[in-house]
């Protein structure tokens, strides 16, 4: 969908729109992961937050890639209750701040937009490696997109990288005791599951690179 190494506003919402229509199809996944090891409700708040972002769609800005994310992080904040509302809606408000103005970015600026967004979500929540959380995902993903962009890969392998870091980050939840949000009330008891919000953040960078940078 992209043209050359450009991702372009049009890019950026068709990319929102996918993750969108995936949390949706996956809500009840997710929220079966979360009656493992939480209160039954990641699919729910995932879905009722980007359903409502698709809803505002037609009110967010037009043609600015930075006011556009920051109207996704708001609608967020303001319609997912739980721990991951206010993490995910940080996470897009952040991506907005590092792309405002913008008409179109190259994959390296959502590369520090997105390590922006991650040290909003450690700001906020205040996890660490490890503490079985949606970090566990975006961290690897952040550090092989990175990577990759110094080596000077091509845009969709960096991408491509990066999915496979988180996803291979979320497998990882699996064994990890949580130290953080509600599952950490389960103690040892909280292992042998998969983390939900490592399993949205999966999707979140799928959707990204199932979007740009096709031919
Ligand atoms: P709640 O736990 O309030 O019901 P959700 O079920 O929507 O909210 O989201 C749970 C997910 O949020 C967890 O699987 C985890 O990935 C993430 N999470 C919880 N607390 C934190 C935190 N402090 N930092 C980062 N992520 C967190
Ligand atoms: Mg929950």
């Amino acid at each position: 969908m992209s043209s050359a190494s450009r991702i372009s506003y049009d890019d950026v919402v068709a990319w929102v729109r996918l993750l969108a229509e995936r949390l949706h199809a996956e809500k009840a996944y997710l929220t079966d992961l979360d009656s493992a090891i939480g209160d039954a409700d990641h699919g729910i708040n995932m879905d009722r937050g980007f359903t409502a972002v698709m809803a505002k769609l037609p009110a967010l800005p037009t043609g600015d890639v930075g006011a556009f994310l920051k109207g996704v992080g708001m609608t967020l904040v303001s319609t997912v209750g739980g721990a991951s509302g206010p993490l995910y809606g940080t996470f897009f408000l952040q991506l907005g701040g590092g792309t405002a103005g913008k008409a179109d970015i190259e994959l390296g600026d959502f590369a520090s937009a997105m390590e922006a967004g991650i040290a909003g979500i450690q700001r906020l929540g205040k996890a660490e490696p490890g503490d079985k959380t949606m970090l566990d995902a975006l961290l690897p993903a952040r550090d092989a997109l990175r990577g990759g962009l110094d080596r000077g890969d091509a845009p969709a392998g960096a991408l491509a990288a990066a999915v496979a870091a988180a996803e291979q980050g979320m497998l990882a939840t699996i064994p990890l005791v949580a130290r953080k949000g509600r599952a950490s009330y389960l103690g040892e008891r909280s292992a042998g599951h998969q983390d939900p919000g490592a399993t949205s953040s999966h999707l979140l960078l799928k959707a990204a690179a199932d979007t740009w940078f096709q031919a």
